[in-house]
């Protein structure tokens, strides 16, 4: 009888790994009809100017629509896109739909100030010795001028090999191309490194900002980025920023500015069109 038990035991789990495996397969051939069909859809989350309360940019966060209407998040296929190395292809198109935006707006709002828009990149991306080159490319392409383009990259990605990420920050700087550093306080980056990195603005992790109101010490910890990035020259973004009482606290740090489900979760293009006609004050 055990060993009956046993056998059955056996069983069962080599149908949960075959199934898992056909999950896997089945995600993968789908993603990489989407790349082809370029079926990714780019969302926009306001970033809000604290000292105006006006929009300042957008982040591009990329979706993927199923049939079925729903939204997949890029954490349930970015690391898959990664591993299968379709991650750059992705990068790309999302790079060609933030510009081709930008664009579509210059046009409809002629002579307002047009609203930036930062592309997260992965880090095989990052990597890419023709980066620059290609960003370049869509740019050219698009018609749009280099300045409005930003890029997020984490510390992660600039520890990894600290001295070609800084040489790629210089020629992106060189370009005219701003860099942003997301995720801050979550890698292992040494703080003497920082001053290294020509970066523009620095994204503190929503972790901290989520403490800020909980306890003294979160508070503290924001209160010590804000001043590290201002003595190094750099803007700092709060993500996000969920309640009225982040906001008190973030402005009372001299926070320059934030993002997060209390000014707005991510649009669709049309909403964040719409929010730039309306051009609110939080
Ligand atoms: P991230 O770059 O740190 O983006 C911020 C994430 O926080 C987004 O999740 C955003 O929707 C979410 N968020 C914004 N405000 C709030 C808030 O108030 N509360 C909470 N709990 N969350 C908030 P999302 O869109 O699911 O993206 C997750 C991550 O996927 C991003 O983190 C980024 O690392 C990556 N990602 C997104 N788009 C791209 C892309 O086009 N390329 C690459 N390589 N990675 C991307
Ligand atoms: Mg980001
Ligand atoms: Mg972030
Ligand atoms: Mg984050």
């Amino acid at each position: 009888r055990a060993r009956k038990r046993g056998k059955k035991k056996m069983e069962v789990f080599d149908a949960t790994m075959h199934d898992s495996a056909v999950t896997t397969l089945q995600l993968e051939h789908e993603l990489r009809r989407a790349v082809e069909r370029r079926e990714f859809k780019v969302f926009y989350q306001p970033i809000v100017d604290l000292k105006t309360g006006r929009l300042a940019s957008f982040e591009a966060l990329i979706r993927w629509p199923k049939a079925s209407g729903m939204l997949v998040s890029p954490n349930e296929f970015i690391p898959l896109a990664e591993e299968l190395g379709l991650i750059v292809e992705i990068g790309k198109q999302v790079l060609e739909m933030a510009c081709i935006q930008m664009v579509t707006w210059q046009r409809t709002f002629p002579g307002h100030q047009l609203i930036p828009v930062s592309v997260n990149l992965s880090g095989k991306q990052f990597s890419q010795p023709d980066l620059v080159e290609e960003i370049e490319g869509v740019i050219g392409e698009t018609g749009l001028s280099a300045s409005h383009l930003k890029l997020e990259i984490t510390e992660t990605m600039l520890m990894e090999n600290p001295e070609s990420a800084r040489l790629m920050l210089t020629r992106l700087r060189e370009k005219n191309i701003k860099v942003l550093m997301d995720d801050f306080g979550t890698g292992y980056s040494s703080l003497s490194y920082l001053h290294r990195f020509p970066c523009d603005t620095l994204k503190i992790d929503g972790s901290f900002v989520s403490r800020i109101t909980e306890e003294i010490e979160g508070k503290e910890i924001v209160r010590i980025i804000v001043m590290l990035a201002h003595n190094l020259g750099m803007n700092v973004i709060a993500e996000c920023v969920e309640t009225a009482e982040h906001l008190e606290v973030l402005r009372e740090l001299n926070c320059d500015l934030a993002q997060g489900y209390y000014f707005a979760r991510p649009l669709d293009a049309e909403a964040a069109t719409e929010l730039i006609r309306t051009n609110p004050t939080w």
